[in-house]
This record gives C-alpha cells, structure tokens and sequence, in this order.
C-alpha cells in the first residue's frame, strides 16, 4: 500500500486569523465561520514569516508533489482531520495544434478525484468542517461540487444534502448520490437552489457549503496556484485563462500568488488573469466592461457549460478586481465555440476537454486573433473537469461480421 508521506507528518497550521474580503474585519481562526457580517467571504490569514523560517522553499520541493506538500499554506490543523482520495499535482498538457501555439499549456484537473478540480476546494473545506464539528451539510451546485462534497463528506461521515437544476447532467446527479448524499433536483437555476439551502441553514439544519460561503474552499482551489509556480520553475506564465462560474479558483491562485510573493518565493510579476465566461450567462463580463465593481444577476442563463452557469457569484468583486490588477480581462465566448474548441482539441491533440475547459481554449484562440495575447507568450488553460463525464459525439458505425467486410473501405 502506497502511504502518503505529506499526511504522515503531524504539522502546525500557521493561520493566524480570518479577515471580511470587504471590510478587513478579522475574525477567530478555529471557530465555524460561514460568511462575514456584511455578508461576504472570509479570507485566511497566515503568519506567512513564520512559515518561511520553518520551511524553505527546497523542503517543499523535495516532498510527493501532491495538494498536501503545502500542507503550512493551508488551514488544516491536525493531519488526522484531512479526509484524502488521493489529490495529486495535476500535470501541464501542451495542445499545438488545437491551439496554434508550442506555449499553450492545459492544466488538466479532470485527473483529480471524483473528475474534477471541485476536489481542491472540497478536500479542504470538508477536512475543516470534521475539524470544527460540523455533522451535516447542505449545497447548492451544478454537479462537480456536489458529487466531490459527496464523496469526502460520506467519507468521514458527514451527512450531506445537495440541491441542483433539475436540467443538471445526468452523470453528476447520479454520482452525487452513488457517492451516499441525498440529492434533489430543483425546477430552477444554482441560485434557486442556494436560496432553499439557505432557508434550511436560518432552521438551524444544518451548515451551508455553497460557493465562498464557507472560507476553506478558497484555499483548497488556491493550490492550483502553488502548482503552477513550481511547475514554471518559481516563475508565473504570461497568461492564464480560467473558467468562472462562482470565480474560486481564480480568488484562490491571485491569493496564492501573494502568498508566494510574501514568502519571497516568486516575485512580483504576475500572469494576466482572464475570466472566461460562457456568452448565454457572462454576468461578469458585463461588470468587467461597463467597469462596475459587483455584477449584478443575469437573467436567463443558458449554456452548455453547466460548471460556469452561474448568474450571481458572492465573489463577484474578488474576481473583477484580480482580473483588473492583472491586466487582464473577463471574456465570454458562445456556445458554438466552446464545442468546436472541444471537438478540436480531442480530434487534433488526443485530449478531451470538458465543455467549461473548451471554453477556455475559445477564448485563448479569440484573444490570439484579437492580439490580446501573443503567439509566443507562455499561456495556460484551465480543463476544469475530465472530458468524460459529458455527452459525445454520436459514434453509430457498425459491422455485420457474417456478411462481407471490405477492409479497404475501413
Ligand atoms: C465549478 C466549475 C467551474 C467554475 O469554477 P469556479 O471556481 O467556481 O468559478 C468550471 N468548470 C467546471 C467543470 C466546474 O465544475
């Protein structure tokens, strides 16, 4: 049996406290927290000069490359309360010819447990909430998040309910509920289904795990942030184009990044972050371009990318002011071209994206044609999910192997 040598060790965490995304107010660490009293997300805080002196960036490297080599970055105070299905350090994929360029990389996080970069987030959030003392907890989502909660939760046994639209792929409903949560399917949108979780958490029912409301998420989605500064040799890419539903991942690696810098183990240079949004439901690329600080619901939404059908994110200033710092932009891009992206992908370079990670190799593709990224600038892709989880292509040839086969003609 392989043992995981980062979850042997008994280690400190070194969070200091919590702090209102908004105002700065601090809060206690080791305390169950959902969101800020002005209603929006937690931030933690490390005492970041503590863990430069404890472990320099060698020992780091030295470790698995797995999530759990940052385990002093990370909120979990004792190993034994991290619930693990094996996370590994996803790798970096090059797709020359789908993308056109030798230095577009995808990272593909469909290889985590339960198919899904959800897992990041989950693992952590999870592992805090045994730590604290949650019994049960209910979500909202659009599939990942509720079938890698499922699957970490009825893993320490915690009780799960989870809400999603009932137009919700059908693999993901079903997996949530093989992974043992009680799973409903909602006439309505993710929103639709926050609003019922959130009724039941003003009962006292049980806690709320939607997108940000609770703080650990953030932290398990920031890894993919530490990853690729180690991947890129304690440099950062020019670009990274990401997918954004609820925006964690893209909050999580813009935290990380400060982390790093703070530990003095990158410096200040930073890739330009571009949130990629699917044209049926783009509420920030509507905020981005009219330069408002919250996004505000969009009405309607529709797109082939569940993951990133999200009308409202709590998060929704976070990630219009990373995008902002960086240079970047929030991008949206139809539905036509999210799936020609994905059937491109797979038919040119052997790798089947999701359609969320399709999305993101459109929008690199339209930024190239606009000149808003250059053909030789080092750019990665988010591939958020595994490829498999979603519908194909119809594949209806046959052969009747008494009659006459003409192999020629194969
Ligand atoms: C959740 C999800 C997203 C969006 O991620 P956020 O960090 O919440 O913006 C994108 N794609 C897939 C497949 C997802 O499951």
């Amino acid at each position: 049996m392989m043992i995981n040598s980062n979850l042997t060790a008994e280690r400190a965490t070194f969070v200091t406290h919590l702090e209102c995304s908004m105002t700065g107010e601090r809060y206690q660490a080791d305390t169950l927290h959902g969101l800020s009293r002005v209603g929006r997300p937690l931030l933690v805080r490390y005492d970041l000069d503590a863990v430069k002196a404890a472990i320099p960036k060698a020992m780091i490297a030295a470790r698995a490359t797995d999530l759990w080599r940052w385990r002093e970055l990370l909120p979990v105070r004792h190993t034994a309360n991290i619930v693990s299905l094996g996370e590994i350090e996803t790798p970096l994929i090059p797709i020359p010819r789908s993308s056109g360029s030798p230095n577009v990389l995808v990272k593909d996080e469909g290889r985590l447990p339960t198919g899904s970069f959800k897992a990041r987030g989950l693992v952590m959030a999870v592992a805090m909430a045994k730590e604290l003392g949650v019994t049960r907890i209910a979500m909202p989502t659009n599939g990942n998040a509720g079938a890698a909660l499922a699957a970490y939760a009825t893993r320490c046994g915690i009780e799960t309910i989870v809400f999603c639209p009932d137009d919700t792929p059908e693999i993901n409903v079903r997996e949530i509920q093989a992974q043992g949560a009680r799973v409903y399917r909602v006439n309505g949108l993710i929103d639709d289904c926050g609003a019922i979780v959130g009724r039941g958490v003003a009962e006292g029912r049980w806690f709320d795990f939607s997108t940000l409301k609770e703080p650990y998420r953030i932290e398990g989605k920031k890894t993919m942030g530490l990853e690729l500064a180690v991947q890129f040799g304690w440099k950062l890419p020019d670009a990274i184009f990401y997918p954004t539903g609820g925006g964690t991942g893209l909050i999580g690696m813009w935290k990380a990044f400060d982390e790093l810098e703070q530990l003095g183990w990158i410096g200040p240079e930073r890739p330009r972050m571009y949130a990629v949004q699917a044209s049926g439901c783009a509420p920030i690329v509507r905020a981005f371009e009219a330069g408002e600080e919250h996004a505000e619901r969009w009405e309607d939404a529709a797109t082939v990318a569940a993951g990133i059908r999200v009308p409202r994110a709590v998060g929704d200033f976070l990630i219009l002011r990373a995008v902002r710092e960086s240079g970047g932009k929030a991008l949206g891009v139809g539905d036509p071209a999210i799936l020609k992206a994905v059937d491109d992908c797979a038919k040119k370079d052997g790798l089947l994206l999701c359609p969320e990670g399709g999305a993101t190799l459109a929008a690199y593709k339209e930024a190239l044609r606009s000149g808003e990224v250059d053909e030789d600038e080092r750019v990665v892709l988010f591939n958020c999910a595994t490829g498999l989880k979603y519908p194909m292509p119809e594949a209806n040839a046959a052969l009747d192997r008494f009659g006459e086969i003409d192999l020629a003609t194969l």
